[in-house]
């Protein structure tokens, strides 16, 4: 140990007390709010909910999406709100109506400490949920345990920047969450997006934590399904194995994976986490749907948030489909599907590319402008977006003679854009291919990403990988050239060294 070192260390630890106390009080007393979530067991549909918390520009507020376009948002499901100072005095409080997707005014300085108490009433499976994900994006109470969204729980004042969380429920019932606990035996949730923008599991459930290099990723799984706790668990660290080939490593943080049985299939990633509905229906014929859809929600920790420091619209074609291309790409290299299903997966982008160009007399859109109105384009965003993955990898490959590929782009990204908290532009997309390409990119994204007349010459660009397409309008047939020994496609799908 260097004692200079030591010395200036323990300097710093002297200041850093000094600057922490304020008035006898910690300075994260002070800046963090405080929840304390009870549910019991007799009102199982309603969570008692207590909050200390900083007012900021005269509002509370909840999350103000991810709900299908209720007047009130989240806040929709909130009742017996009664706010109070530090000394006792009732505040009073206006809704907001116009815009407000769920936000109280509420007349106090800033800065003034209130205290919150409330009512989450789960009453979210009355509304259909389509228009905002599905029933994978909202709350659901079954017999065993709650499957939440913490958007439905907390009600927050702009600014705020990490928050403690405690639970008061029955003493037989199991937690599952990414946020890790304090000794004082509060959860930390440590951004403001981390407190509304994660799933939450509490009660009955089979809870399972696996390690993978820094990262825990916690298993929340239905009792329902039960019997494939450790079919789930198998794939999902072959899947991260994967995943950590491409980003090298895998992260230190806790991650959470919420299965819960439904009578449809689907999923939604949040912050740290994921929810997942599943069928409890042929499982293992069917494990392109669900095995798919579980690393495609996991893939998003890097490909939402953690590589590319946040999402935005003029990427959602990035987000969306270079998140398929390694969804199923990583499901064939973990050898989870054959080659056969792998190759019409592949089909499927592809048709629904040629389909999305295709239509008509609809408006042809690019896809940077794809993402401005993603439910009405969807077919494009993913489509066009897994296509134009599957074309940048060949063309990489090609370029460098398979010394680069794909994956190096996606690394790239995250360690200029992700690791230094920088959005990504599309701009950035084309920079990090051109850098690892050697070549330029400007004309393939000019015609194809940022314009919208010109169609992909699919035919051309999967012949280099050594397949054949075939096409009669929608219906596209890939499969290998006959006498090909060494092909590039190969290479694409055999495991990262
Ligand atoms: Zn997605």
């Amino acid at each position: 140990m260097n004692l200079n070192n030591t010395i200036k260390k323990t300097a710093l630890l002297i200041l850093l007390v000094l600057n922490l106390t304020v008035n006898g009080q910690t300075k994260s007393d002070i800046d963090s709010p405080e929840y304390i979530i009870q549910i019991d067991k007799s009102k199982r549909n309603i969570a008692k909910i207590e909050a200390n918390i900083i007012l900021n520009d005269s509002t509370i507020k909840m999350a103000s999406w991810g709900h299908p376009w209720l007047k009130h948002g989240w806040a929709t499901f909130v009742k017996k709100l009664n706010i109070k100072t530090e000394s006792g005095q009732i505040l009073s409080y206006k809704t907001v109506d116009k815009n407000g997707w769920g936000k109280w005014k509420v007349l106090a300085p800033n800065g003034t400490k209130v205290h919150l108490s409330y009512e989450v009433h789960f009453d979210h499976k009355n509304h259909d949920w389509n228009p905002a994900g599905g029933i994978d994006s909202r709350p659901e109470v079954t017999d065993d345990a709650h499957f939440l969204v913490s958007k439905a729980l907390f009600i927050y004042s702009p600014g705020v920047k990490n928050a403690k969380i405690k639970f008061n429920i029955p003493s037989n019932w199991e937690i599952a969450t990414n946020w890790k606990k304090d000794k004082s035996g509060f959860y930390f949730a440590d951004s403001w997006i981390s407190l509304v923008n994660n799933a939450l599991v509490l009660g009955n459930f089979d809870k399972k934590v696996v390690t993978n290099g820094q990262m825990n990723l916690i298993f929340a799984i239905d009792k329902n399904l039960s019997k494939y706790t450790q079919r789930f668990i198998d794939l999902m660290q072959k899947q991260l194995n994967e995943f950590s080939k491409i980003y090298n490593g895998t992260p230190n943080r806790n991650y959470l994976i919420s299965i819960r049985k439904a009578d449809e299939d689907d999923g939604e990633s949040f912050q740290d986490s994921f929810n997942q509905v599943l069928t409890d229906n042929r499982i293992e014929e069917r494990i392109l749907i669900w095995g798919n859809t579980m690393a495609h929600e996991m893939f998003h920790y890097w490909s939402r948030g953690y590589s590319i420091a946040g999402e935005s619209e003029d990427i959602a074609w990035f987000i969306e489909g270079f998140t398929e291309y390694y969804s199923t790409i990583s499901l064939k290299r973990t050898g989870a599907i054959t080659e056969d299903l792998y190759l019409k997966k592949l089909e499927q982008f592809l048709s629904r590319y040629i389909i999305a160009k295709r239509m008509w007399p609809v408006d042809q859109v690019s896809l940077v402008d794809a993402g401005k109105e993603k439910a009405k384009n969807w077919l494009f965003i993913y489509g066009g977006g897994s296509t134009m993955a599957l074309a940048l990898d060949i063309e990489i490959r090609t370029i460098t003679k398979n010394k680069k590929s794909l994956d190096d782009v996606m690394l790239l990204v995250k360690a200029k854009y992700g690791d230094n908290q920088i959005k990504i532009t599309t701009a950035n997309i084309m920079e990090a291919v051109n850098e690892v390409s050697g070549a330029d990119f400007t004309e393939f994204f000019k015609k194809y990403i940022y314009g919208k007349k010109d169609v992909l010459k699919i035919k051309d660009i999967v012949s280099k990988a050594g397949l054949n397409f075939d096409q009669f309008t929608e219906g596209v047939y890939l499969s290998r050239k006959k006498g090909n020994k060494k092909v590039m496609l190969d290479k694409m799908i055999g495991s990262k060294k």
